[in-house]
């Protein structure tokens, strides 16, 4: 059986001082795939002092210097990257396009952070003073299990290159993944202490880590109650923070749009990463006017998403992370069910023939209003909702009508006119007749969605501390 290492300290992994044992189950077939032992109070503790000293000397390096180990630790994903797929397949159920794309994301975000600290001036003249941006410290970096990959490097190649060292907790639900990440990062020759891991329970890790003045920085993803958490400890000590919390992000499909594009496009937005993302457009909003034809290429389209073993090649939904996603998602189907919307496509219970894993039916609610409980909360499955709308500002006004503001989405024949509109949403991302992803601009989100940015300038900035000199 596997054990996955979930202590990397000063430049090595090593046998954890935790003793907690738990098994890491694969979600396509509930079957035990490796354990982790997991890292406890006082392995991290061991990482905040090795962070801690190897600032000094880090916080110094040439920008050279870091460009090289961002490179370094790219290449080393390529490297392993058929290992990634084969983790996240296994470990999280991702289809293998999904799954290729997820990893090569990571090596890429540590190439463009590259790019982009060759350009980026730590000095600059303002007004009559000189700004020095200086690296805030030790970083503690939390990550969650449904993009472990992506969301380890956006956080750690921001923080190299800003000249912080770092504590890194994983997810320990997908603790397969990170060991592997780290891997490559350990490979990169980093000097000993400047990128720590551990991982385990993450209240028991973070505790010690929040109680630390040593550490001066938390950059958090994961759910808007942990975030929340975490950001009220981290005034004790004023760390900065920087949150990336949950969606629930609308959809609008304006009356002018091309339904044959923008229907496939929302049944991706919604379905993606089999539902478990949290930029899924959940909330799909659509012209009264136009409810009938978009029924109907919803059941036409929807039948294309086959639920199945992510090996397959033409399977696009896998299976949920786990146990606690399953019962997640069919309470939710069963609260829509008892609220009074209409199922569409879907339901509860396991898709025809997959009880063996956590499959579950993609699911579309239609009738739904924007005060029942399936579109106010962060569902975090394949679960659709179909709201209709009267005009424009109506559209607008529902899609904003929401605690979070992570993404949003609009389609329309006139691209101004979906100017405008995104121009409303309060959301810190609107995809306009797109599902691109652009990895340099900045990613964040409004209101319950988080605090602060990830990628670009923006995102290193979120590492750094200005300091004007005046003479
Ligand atoms: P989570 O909040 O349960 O866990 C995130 C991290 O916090 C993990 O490392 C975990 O070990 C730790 N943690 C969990 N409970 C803790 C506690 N009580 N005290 C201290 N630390 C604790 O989130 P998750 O379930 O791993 O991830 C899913 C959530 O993440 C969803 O809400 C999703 O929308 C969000 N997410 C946001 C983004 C973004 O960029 N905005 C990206 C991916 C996921």
């Amino acid at each position: 059986m596997k054990t996955i290492k979930s202590v990397y300290v000063n430049g090595a992994f090593i046998e954890p001082h935790g003793t907690e044992i738990v098994s890491v189950i694969s979600p396509l077939n509930k079957k035990e795939i490796a354990q982790i032992v997991y890292a406890d109070e006082q392995d991290t503790i061991a990482a905040i002092e090795a962070a801690k000293a190897a600032l000094p000397a880090y916080s110094k390096s040439t920008i050279n210097e870091r460009v090289e180990y961002l490179t370094k630790i790219s290449a080393e994903i390529e490297k392993r990257i058929d290992d990634l797929i084969n983790a996240t397949t296994l470990e999280y159920g991702a289809p293998g396009e999904r799954a290729k794309w997820a990893n090569l994301i990571a090596a890429t975000t540590f190439s463009n952070q590259a790019a982009m600290l060759q350009q980026y001036s730590f000095s600059k003249q303002v007004n009559e003073s000189i700004v020095i941006m200086e690296p805030v410290g030790v970083a503690a970096l939390f990550t969650p299990w449904n993009a472990v990959a992506g969301s380890i490097a956006i956080k750690v190649a921001a923080a190299l290159a800003a000249g912080c060292t770092i504590i890194l907790k994983p997810s320990e639900f997908g603790s397969w993944q990170a060991e592997i990440i780290m891997e490559c990062i350990a490979a990169a020759g980093l000097p000993n202490g400047v990128v720590n891991m551990v991982n385990g329970n993450g209240a028991v890790i973070t505790k010690p880590i929040m109680e630390s003045s040593e550490v001066t920085k938390i950059s958090f993803t994961g759910s808007t109650l942990v975030g929340k958490i975490l950001a009220k400890q981290a005034v004790d000590t004023m760390k900065r923070v920087t949150l990336e919390l949950g969606g629930k992000s609308a959809n609008i499909l304006l009356e002018d749009a091309d339904f044959s594009k923008a229907i496939p496009m929302a049944l991706q937005a919604g379905f993606m990463n089999n539902g478990q993302a949290c930029i899924a457009g959940t909330r799909l909003l659509v012209p009264e006017s136009k409810l009938n034809e978009v029924k109907d290429l919803l059941i036409r389209e929807s039948a294309k998403f086959i639920v199945g073993d992510p090996s397959s090649a033409d399977v696009k939904i896998g299976p949920l992370a786990s146990q606690k996603q399953y019962d997640r998602i069919q309470q939710y189907i069963q609260t829509g069910i008892s609220e009074g919307a209409e199922l569409l496509t879907g339901g509860l219970g396991h898709p025809e023939g997959l009880d063996k894993g956590y499959y579950v039916k993609p699911t579309i609610f239609i009738n739904v209003n924007n005060e029942m409980t399936i579109a106010g909360e962060e569902i975090f499955g394949p679960v659709l909702s179909v709201i209709t709308y009267s005009n424009e500002e109506e559209a607008i006004e529902i899609a904003n009508n929401s605690e979070y503001g992570l993404m949003a989405y609009v389609s329309s024949a006139d691209e101004n006119r979906a100017a405008n509109v995104a121009s409303q949403l309060k959301a810190g991302r609107v995809l306009i007749n797109t599902l691109k992803h652009d990895p340099m601009a900045p990613f964040g989100g409004y209101k319950n969605s988080g605090i602060g940015r990830e990628n670009g300038v923006i995102g290193l900035e979120e590492f750094l501390e200005a300091k004007t000199l005046i003479r």
